[in-house]
């Protein structure tokens, strides 16, 4: 007999909750799940919507595919729960998938710890404590160990007229130094500007 989806979410979240810190695969989930085709949509509601600090491959580079961890009972920030999946994709289309603090691209190493790979969330610019909103207008694309490090920080980002009234006051070598990152950082675009 098929349980409930409901039943199936309660089962995955019981189940998580006494393999703290233990390597479960999918297939093993599948079965808790009481066989159901979408237990893996559940495991993204208990980490998205109820906050369980489940990692995956795309959190953690000694992971593979299918593979999870409930790393521990503290709940991941609130701060993107209740925020639509159509927000959010507008948010990091707007922010080119990258966070705007650090500039590392989701998927990236994270420059603070190699072994992990960046993992984008929404932050908010002006903090939901201090009044801000969750309208798209006050959201931004923010990494991980960024946001761990200044989850409650409004950051003054220089605007791009700033930034490059810097870089034109700055001597030719560090010119040059912020080209070259900034090929490396783009390649892409960097041929298509150039042709
Ligand atoms: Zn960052």
């Amino acid at each position: 007999m098929k349980t409930s989806s409901k039943g199936a979410k309660a089962k995955l979240r019981a189940f998580f909750i006494e393999n703290i810190g233990k390597l479960l695969t999918s297939d093993v989930l599948y079965e808790v799940s009481g066989g159901r085709s979408e237990w893996a949509r559940r495991v993204r509601e208990l980490r998205n919507e109820e906050g369980m600090n489940i990692v995956t491959h795309n959190d953690r580079s000694d992971l593979k595919p299918g593979q999870y961890i409930l790393v521990d009972l503290k709940p991941i920030p609130s701060f993107e729960r209740g925020i639509s999946k159509e927000t959010r994709a507008i948010v990091l289309d707007r922010n080119g998938f990258t966070c705007q603090m650090c500039g590392a691209a989701a998927g990236e190493p994270n420059v603070y710890d190699q072994g992990r790979k960046t993992r984008l969330h929404i932050g908010h610019i002006i903090d939901k404590s201090m009044g801000g909103s969750d309208e798209p207008g006050n959201l931004r694309a923010i990494c991980s160990a960024c946001n761990e490090g200044a989850s409650n920080l409004t950051l003054n980002r220089p605007d791009a007229i700033k930034l490059i009234a810097q870089v034109r006051r700055a001597p030719g070598k560090d010119q040059l130094d912020v080209l070259k990152w900034l090929i490396t950082k783009f390649p892409k675009q960097t041929t298509e500007l150039l042709n």
